[in-house]
């Protein structure tokens, strides 16, 4: 464990920046927007496309899509057909080419999988939803459950015994680790892997790769140097960051962003049928007047009025993004319409 503390030490450096310019300060920006294509994008998604294209973008860096289509059920090709002609429309052109699809690459997770493998970093899990409720502690600033290690200690004999009759979950082992660096928009982070996290499920008892491995695995494959999200991700940071370094990648730059909330304080969801991409094309008509919301709900402008995404990249300030949640009023598009 110790090799990779210090891989870890060494990335220090890069994370351990002050001040809001630090998006800005990359030569060799690689932002990206990676959406789960579970539905039709909604105001959250592409608010959050938005962002992560004018921060790339305005530092003169690239901007990478990759679709996060890992659970093939949930996600079916059409919708991610779908945020590919959203983004389009919008105008938010990307570098990369191909897309990279997370369905079509288990063969890059297998290969981590294997090297912690190599390095006595994992192992099986056969907890039951309930076993795992009860031996689970819930976390205390925000009641997720942390796992308590109960696999941990199982020895060979009973390993083998119980996959007989039980198919187990992966489980990487978070060190007793502090993680600590500094977002792009809240300021300095401090977490302890084993304290905030403990021990997490990289693959999933049916073969389904888990999200904090395969976000890791391709952010260091794709050499993803500035991610930008909501901050309901902010805590994922350490244990991808922990991942990051025993892949032997420094870990990028993070801007978290406010969340978009109802009036009622709730959370924009797919639920909210205005919100939809689809309805607000229609109701829009033209790409500028939903960059103008956009740039008013990212403190770019004072009142949401049409913008081409030329003109909101050379205006675009990346201190002027609200670090609180923002809300986003019933029926916003209406006054475009009148
Ligand atoms: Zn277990």
């Amino acid at each position: 464990m110790r090799a990779f503390l210090r891989v870890l030490a060494g990335t220090g450096q890069i994370f351990y920046q002050t001040g809001r310019e630090r998006a800005m300060d990359h030569k060799t920006v690689r932002g990206r927007f990676a959406p789960s294509p579970s539905g039709r994008m909604h105001l959250g998604n592409i608010y959050t496309a938005a962002a992560a294209y004018l921060l790339a973008r305005s530092a003169g860096g690239e901007f990478f899509l990759r679709i996060e289509d890992l659970d093939p059920v949930r996600c079916p090709r059409k919708y991610a057909d779908l945020i590919l002609d959203d983004l389009i429309w919008l105008g938010l052109s990307w570098d990369n080419d191909p897309v990279p699809y997370q369905s079509e690459r288990t063969k890059i997770y297998e290969r981590c999988l294997a090297l912690f493998e190599q390095k006595g970093l994992i192992y099986p899990c056969f907890c039951s939803r309930s076993q795992l409720h009860v031996a689970s502690a819930p976390h205390a600033s925000d009641g997720r459950y942390v796992y308590s290690g109960r696999c941990r200690d199982l020895g060979p004999d009973e390993v083998q015994k119980l996959l007989k009759t039980k198919r187990a979950a992966t489980r990487l082992i978070l060190p007793d680790l502090d993680i600590s660096f500094t977002d792009g928009n809240f300021g300095p982070q401090h977490f302890n892997l084993a304290r905030d996290w403990g021990d997490i499920i990289i693959r999933r008892s049916d073969g389904v790769f888990a999200y904090q491995l395969a976000v890791s695995a391709d952010d260091a494959q794709m050499g993803i140097t500035q991610v930008v999200r909501g901050w309901d991700l902010l805590s994922s940071s350490a244990p991808q960051i922990y991942i990051l370094s025993l892949l032997g990648q420094k870990a990028p730059q993070y801007f978290h962003l406010p969340l978009l909330s109802a009036e009622d304080g709730s959370r924009l969801s797919k639920r909210d049928r205005s919100a939809d991409m689809g309805f607000l094309r229609e109701k829009l008509g033209r790409p500028e007047c939903l960059l103008g919301h956009l740039a008013f709900f990212l403190g770019q402008i004072k009142e949401p009025e049409d913008i081409s995404l030329k003109e909101l990249l050379q205006i675009f300030d990346p201190a002027k993004i609200p670090g609180k949640d923002i809300f986003v009023r019933e029926n916003f598009w209406q006054k475009n319409i009148d």
